[in-house]
């Protein structure tokens, strides 16, 4: 069986990534630091511990796995956080992934699928991001994911490199299984806190601004269901092996919705009360960000069927109530 690593496997969207890939036939091999990772998600195939900066454990993990292909999760996530440490951001993101790449080009491990984001675009308001839009991060965070795809862009013409970059926006919901899901410690994200309010388990939601030019004031985003996401690296692993060659694609689904209208909604599919409150903007939030994802459905065949608000809460909601969710 041939085997994929995978970076940030147990984490939230690599930990999905894996179950998908074990379905389509690959054995994932999970490589993770258990920094911001949990241990019991990795369910689908072997794991590694080991950091992305540690040069000679990944070269004796390529050594040992000979895997077939790279699929690169492993990040620090949070667009807060990053304002505040740009340091940990840039030493974490871009120099684990250039020692990463380095590790991959030496084993011959040259099919490469990367998890990016539409954070390298900044603030474009009222306009639709297409993966031709120029980027300019208004975070850290976007700022190091866009420079891993420099990275990327430089060792395809000096390696022969190949890969598929993925720009994923707000990305929610869970494994409809629950056997894997959404958890971060310390948790920044709207679904998993909003859910945690409902369920008595935080007290209420702070909404994040209410004076942005949007209609009812809140922030829109593109919300995308994790395994419609995952399913898309899939065809991206298909798309380098059948030797098509280096991609962008965007995945959302070209739907903007608010704040507000994801507390409504999570209001009907749990029925229960969302308690929030109005709090002040949060810095480095853009107002707006929103798809154009046509390519990854023409190109890719991509369909997010699952991609919708109350698709994606009820599954978050489904993992939050099992017993895998309390840590
Ligand atoms: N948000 C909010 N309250 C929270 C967390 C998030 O109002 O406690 C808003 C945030 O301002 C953004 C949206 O929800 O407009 C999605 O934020 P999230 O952190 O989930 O993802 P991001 O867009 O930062 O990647």
């Amino acid at each position: 069986m041939d085997k994929v690593l995978v970076t940030g496997g147990a984490g939230y969207i690599g930990s999905h990534a894996c179950k998908v890939l074990k379905a389509a036939g690959f054995e994932p091999v999970t490589y993770d630091n258990l920094v911001t990772g949990w241990r019991d998600a990795v369910r689908f195939g072997p794991f590694e511990e080991g950091d992305l900066a540690d040069r000679a454990r990944l070269d004796r993990v390529f050594a040992t796995h000979r895997p077939v292909a790279v699929m690169h999760f492993a990040a620090l996530s949070q667009v807060g956080e990053s304002m505040t440490d740009p340091g940990r951001y840039w030493r974490n993101n871009v120099l684990g992934s250039l020692t990463l790449i380095e590790a991959a080009c030496a084993a011959g491990c040259l099919d490469f699928v990367f998890s990016s984001t539409c954070a390298t675009y900044g603030e474009q308001d009222g306009v639709v991001l297409t993966e031709d839009s120029a980027q300019h991060p208004i975070n850290a965070y976007g700022g190091s994911k866009r420079a891993i795809e420099d990275i990327l862009r430089d060792f395809s013409a000096s390696h022969g490199l190949r890969h598929v970059i993925f720009r994923y926006f707000n990305v929610a919901g869970a494994d409809p299984e629950a056997e894997v899901g959404e958890f971060h410690q310390p948790e920044t994200h709207l679904v998993p806190l909003m859910l945690d309010a409902i369920a008595g388990k935080r007290p209420a939601l702070t909404i994040y601004g209410t004076d942005y030019d949007t209609p009812d004031g809140t922030c829109i985003r593109d919300y995308v269901h994790v395994m419609d996401l995952v399913e898309a690296h899939v065809l991206g692993l298909g798309w380098l092996r059948a030797g098509k060659g280096n991609r962008v694609f965007n995945l959302g689904t070209g739907h903007g919705f608010s704040v507000r209208q994801v507390i409504s909604a999570s209001g009907h599919v749990t029925n229960r009360e969302v308690p929030f409150v109005e709090g002040p903007r949060r810095p480095g939030d853009c107002t707006r960000l929103v798809s154009g994802s046509s390519r990854a459905m023409a190109e890719l065949g991509w369909q997010p069927h699952r991609s919708t608000l109350p698709q994606m809460i009820a599954d978050a909601w489904r993992w939050h109530q099992s017993g895998h969710y309390d840590r």
